[in-house]
């Protein structure tokens, strides 16, 4: 085995898609909706295999299918407020996963150090090692409240911890917001904090913004590229699955400056090469769409949020309900909560893992039926204690599906 690879295990996702699979608990672990996208995007799917387009099964152009470069340059142009050239500052992947892997690939030599932010989405660890980076960590830390429930933004960064980490061997940092699986969302002091060290460093930051949709009121979602001096050191992240509710097309894109850029097309031209066709033209008309009714009710973009905002309140009292201490997300689609108050009722000895909320979350998949994810998989080993009180739920999910949820909870508690 390359010693690069030597210490990569099974990841959660691995282990708890085949758990649902085999004991088929309420799923509200790997986060995807369980209700249909927009109609109209069906339907475009749906026209483009039995079209007369033919041509539209074959090869396109492996940088990204022109038509979807194009409205993805048209969309991202507006709310950067500057031109992207959909030749040299876009390239689209297979999901948002790829344009990290490539990001990652393409920027870091042997000994770089990446700071990654915990909690975090799990992939970026062993990314970084398989480039020959070394992550360095640094989480989020919750400050006590008292007399209301804690949101994310109550989770924040320690200012010394945060400019001690940067160092001259330092080549990027990744930052997610709205973060999986907190659901924090960054505040424009917290991104300019981070922007500011960036260029005191001249560091690169991977922006993952595959939950940008999905920010709920009063939060903004603020795009790291549009920060003063930050669109130069800027690679930023998103995802067709999280945007238009269709996971399984996995289409994800990659935008920044052309001289970023070429390094992560050399990675993506030697390894995916193109990406599949029918689906980029397909998500190129949605976007299409998506960006002529902008910033009105109609559009996808506004209500899918306030569809999600509803889930989230229902969701964060019937977990207070049941006894458990949710942290209310500002974005996202995922919540955690404090479980241990639930402890005792429990038989976490049945099983045999090391972090106990992967005892506690297996336990529960097995002999309660709700599945959730342990969030401890989104920590480095270090750091793994800090995760361990908590569960992940999804609640991208039909209303009656979280209702089934609650339901499970209570008659368990
Ligand atoms: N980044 C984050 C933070 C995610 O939650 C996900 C979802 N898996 C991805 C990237 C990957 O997105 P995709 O499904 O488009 O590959
Ligand atoms: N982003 C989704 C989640 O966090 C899916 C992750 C995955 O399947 N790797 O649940």
């Amino acid at each position: 085995l390359p010693k690069r690879y030597a210490d990569s295990t099974e990841s959660v996702w691995t282990e708890y898609i085949q758990m649902a699979i085999d004991h088929k608990p309420l799923n509200l672990g790997q986060g995807f909706p369980d209700f249909p996208p927009p109609q109209y995007i069906l339907d475009t799917l749906r026209d483009i295999a039995s079209g007369p387009n033919y041509m539209l099964n074959q090869y396109t152009r492996g940088f990204g299918h022109p038509r979807l470069v194009s409205a993805l340059s048209k969309l991202y142009s507006k709310l950067i407020g500057r031109e992207i050239n959909e030749r040299t500052e876009i390239l689209t992947t297979s999901g948002a996963y790829e344009a990290l892997f490539s990001t990652i690939m393409g920027h870091t030599d042997e000994g770089d150090e990446v700071i990654i932010i915990e909690p975090f989405f799990d992939c970026y660890e062993p990314m970084v090692k398989y480039a020959g980076g070394i992550p360095r960590f640094i989480p989020l830390r919750p400050k006590p409240v008292s007399g209301r429930l804690p949101t994310t933004s109550d989770w924040v960064l320690d200012k010394d911890e945060l400019e001690n980490i940067f160092n001259e061997k330092t080549k990027m940092i990744i930052v997610n917001s709205p973060n999986n699986p907190l659901g924090k969302v960054f505040n424009e002091d917290e991104l300019n904090h981070i922007a500011d060290l960036c260029k005191k460093w001249n560091v690169l930051c991977i922006s993952d913004e595959v939950y940008e949709w999905m920010v709920y009121e009063p939060n903004k979602h603020i795009r790291m590229a549009t920060l003063p001096g930050m669109w130069e050191r800027t690679i930023t992240i998103g995802s067709a699955g999280k945007t238009f509710s269709v996971t399984g097309w996995k289409v994800g894109w990659a935008y920044g400056p052309a001289n970023l850029m070429v390094n992560l097309q050399m990675i993506h031209q030697n390894s995916v090469y193109t990406g599949v066709t029918p689906i980029q033209e397909a998500v190129a008309i949605a976007f299409e769409k998506e960006t002529e009714r902008l910033g009105t009710d109609e559009c996808y973009f506004t209500s899918l949020p306030k569809e999600l905002e509803a889930k989230r309140e229902f969701i964060t009292k019937f977990l207070v309900d049941v006894g458990m201490r949710p942290i209310i997300p500002e974005g996202g689609y995922f919540i955690i909560a404090d479980w241990t108050p639930l402890e005792s009722r429990a038989d976490l000895d049945s099983e045999k893992d090391e972090y106990k909320d992967y005892r506690f979350t297996k336990w529960m998949s097995k002999k309660v039926g709700l599945q959730g994810i342990p969030p401890s998989a989104f920590y480095s080993v270090a750091h793994k204690h800090l995760g361990e009180n908590f569960v992940r739920y999804c609640f991208i999910k039909k209303d009656e599906e979280l209702q089934k949820a609650a339901d499970i909870l209570q008659k368990w508690k």
